[in-house]
């Protein structure tokens, strides 16, 4: 390593609280309370608030979020031109927010608006951005969010606590296993963060399950993240040929996709381990919740981020246990602070305390589905309606398409049927070959995570109209309960 960057690293270093976690009970919720306590010698508003604090009750821990909320307001209405804007259309200022309820008069950020101009959220000057990231998604949905050293040090000591609190500690090393390697590629970002935080990982990306396995071996691998549906394939795969208990991991950690029961038992079995789901978005960094062993929810970084739960027609706050539409507040960031961003995910939240402990951090329930027709296949290729609707109506006689996606074993079986007017010769081989030209298709067929598409024919006019948002049948479990009046 050049001398200069372990200088700069070990700069960075002396700035992560969650080195200083101590492996007690509960690390995680003594990592977040840490944040409040600096919180109080930082601000003499919010020490005047609490009055000091001796231990952080969920009050406090309340209290700090509305405190920092209000400052992240203050701070966008100076910096962003989008909420300078908004906020002086709605006539609300920071200091309306006074208590939980008071929430709900801020006005929601939609998705749609930092797709269509993400320069108008961006608060610092292009010198002070470290690294911009884009989202995944078609062009109109890609997002471009920008992040400070500041928050990219913030994300890497988010990573690093959770990773310590799932039992990692230096000795053990990390395996990081998404299998594409994108722009946004959330593996190099958790590669990153471990070198900066002190902690052992490789990544490894492939697809072949020997690699992996032997990766595992030559590292001593003790933690796994990766792909949720990637991590079950390759367990699938590797099960009847190696004796996966004995390489004692002492967690599985599922990204980036829902965790369904059904996978998480098969994977406990496979491997003797706890199999923890963890959910973050681009927007608001990586690392937003996590599970803890009692297996009911994920608790979040409330120390970071602000969640609330809707109904997405009145915008209301739901009650505990209650599916609606998750929103999030960044807390801290500098670059593209989001305020009340709705995620599209429906969820819940969980108040404390959990059967593990924990007595002040909140929860949010697992992703229950998503309020877009947009889905995922293979290794996290979005697939939506407008998708095929260029690529297959094109093709002469096709009038109109319907997807399902069904799962078998580890692979997603993709079957379209297809109305078509006319002439039917080679329509089958024409649709096939236009849907292998998209790249989400051919990647995963070329990688075996989905299984060669099926393509059904109907006569033209033999069936009737189904609207854009209804064109895509998603019959796989890939959650556990649908949620109500989605
Ligand atoms: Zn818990």
């Amino acid at each position: 390593m050049p001398l200069l960057q372990k200088v700069k690293i070990a700069i960075a270093r002396r700035r992560l609280t969650s080195l200083n976690m101590k492996g007690d009970a509960n690390p995680l919720e003594e990592w977040i309370h840490g944040k409040v306590r600096a919180e109080v010698k930082n601000s003499r508003e919010f020490r005047e608030a609490t009055g000091g604090l001796e231990r952080v009750s969920r009050d406090d821990l309340r209290e700090f979020q509305l405190h920092r909320l209000r400052r992240q307001m203050a701070y966008v209405i100076e910096n962003s031109y989008y909420y300078k804007k908004k906020y002086e259309a709605a006539g609300i200022r920071p200091e309306d927010i006074r208590t939980w309820e008071d929430l709900e008069r801020i006005p929601l950020t939609d998705p749609a608006d930092l797709a269509a101009e993400p320069l108008t959220f961006l608060c610092v000057s292009q010198s002070k951005v470290m690294r911009a990231f884009t989202t995944s998604g078609t062009s109109g949905t890609r997002k471009r969010l920008f992040y400070t050293q500041n928050d990219v040090l913030n994300i890497v000591d988010s990573i690093s606590a959770a990773l310590r609190s799932v039992g990692m500690s230096g000795k053990d090393n990390l395996q990081i296993m998404f299998p594409a390697v994108s722009a946004w590629d959330p593996g190099l970002m958790l590669d990153g963060a471990c070198k900066v935080a002190g902690l052992n990982s490789t990544v490894c990306s492939s697809v072949d399950v020997d690699e992996q396995i032997r990766t595992m071996r030559e590292n001593d691998t003790k933690v796994m993240i990766g792909l949720t549906s990637f991590l079950y394939r390759i367990t699938l795969l590797a099960r009847d040929r190696y004796d996966l208990k004995g390489f004692g991991m002492k967690a599985i950690i599922c990204s980036a996709e829902p965790l369904p029961e059904a996978m998480r038992r098969e994977m406990r079995a496979a491997w003797g381990c706890k199999i923890l789901s963890q959910y973050g978005m681009t927007e608001m960094g990586l690392a937003t919740a996590i599970e803890c062993e009692a297996a009911d929810g994920l608790h979040m970084n409330e120390a970071d981020f602000l969640a609330e739960v809707i109904d997405p027609q009145t915008g209301k706050h739901l009650p505990d246990r209650t599916p609606g539409e998750l929103v999030f507040t960044s807390l801290s960031m500098e670059g593209t602070p989001l305020i009340r961003y709705r995620t599209r995910d429906i969820s819940f939240l969980i108040e404390p305390p959990c059967n593990c402990d924990f007595v002040t951090i909140g929860k949010m329930g697992k992703v229950q589905g998503r309020m877009d027709a947009q889905t995922k296949i293979g290794y996290g290729q979005k697939i939506f309606p407008v998708l095929f609707d260029e690529v297959l109506l094109s093709i002469s006689g096709v009038m109109s398409y319907r997807l399902t996606l069904d799962r078998e074993g580890y692979r997603d079986l993709l079957t379209f049927t297809v109305e078509v007017q006319g002439d039917h010769d080679g329509a089958k081989e024409r649709v096939l070959e236009a849907l292998k030209g998209l790249d989400e298709i051919r990647e995963p067929l070329e990688n075996d995570l989905i299984l060669e598409p099926v393509i059904e024919l109907v006569e033209g006019g033999s069936v009737a109209f189904a609207p854009k948002s209804k064109v895509i049948e998603d019959r796989r479990k890939n959650y556990d309960r649908q949620a109500k009046g989605s």
